[in-house]
Formats: C-alpha cells, structure tokens, sequence
C-alpha cells in the first residue's frame, strides 16, 4: 500500500471525498449534479452532501473520509487493501479547518 505523505489539503480532498461517495447515506456526494426541475439540490464533486435534518430542513454536509488506509480487503469497497489507490489521510487539524471553513463561507452545515 503506498501512502502519500506529500499531498495538498485540496488533494487530499479530492481523494477522500472521492472515496466516501460510496457511501448509501448521503448519495449525492462525489459527482457534480446542477439542480433541476423536479429534484431537490445539487451536488458538488469536492463531497458536499444533502441530507435532512429532523423538522425537515435540506442541510448540507461535508462528507469525507479520514482516511481511506485500509489493512483489510473487502471485495465490495473502493479501499480494500488489493485496489490500487491513492492512499494518504487527514489530520484532525486539517479536517478541523476544512470545516470552518466551509462553514463560515456558508457550503455547509455540518460534517459526515
Ligand atoms: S476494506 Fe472493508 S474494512 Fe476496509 S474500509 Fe472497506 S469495508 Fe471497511
């Protein structure tokens, strides 16, 4: 498994917001979909998801994985062990930043 120690915030982004788009909670994440008649939201590729809050709101939510190292090899999953993938990980501190900053600059409501 080679793990990349050198990459950007912003790759690190791509690559792990890639990998959480397969995630059935929050389907929407990881492609771009402009908004149309008859859907509700959009979606953008860096991992901005939709989801619902409980009275009923449509919130948005950065939805990432931490990591996507993985030691085990379930066939079904993009990060098994035998893929070959870009592996790398946040730190808590740039997940940390990544969100406010989302956050303040109003992409995002909370974080998945
Ligand atoms: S390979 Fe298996 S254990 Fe590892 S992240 Fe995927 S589903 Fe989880």
């Amino acid at each position: 498994m080679l793990i990349q120690e050198s990459l950007s915030v912003q790759e690190k982004l791509e690559i792990l917001s890639d990998a959480a788009k397969y995630d059935v909670a929050c389907t929407s994440s990881g492609v771009d979909r402009k908004g149309k008649a008859g859907t509700i939201g959009n979606a953008s590729k860096a991992g901005i998801c939709h989801s619902f809050s409980a009275d009923g709101r449509c919130i948005s939510l950065l939805k990432i994985l931490f990591t996507n190292q993985c030691i085990y090899d379930c066939k079904y999953c993009i990060n098994r062990s035998s893929n070959d993938v870009v592996r790398t990980a946040f730190t808590p501190e740039e997940v940390c930043q990544l969100t406010i900053q989302f956050y303040r600059r109003n992409y995002i409501e909370g974080l998945f």
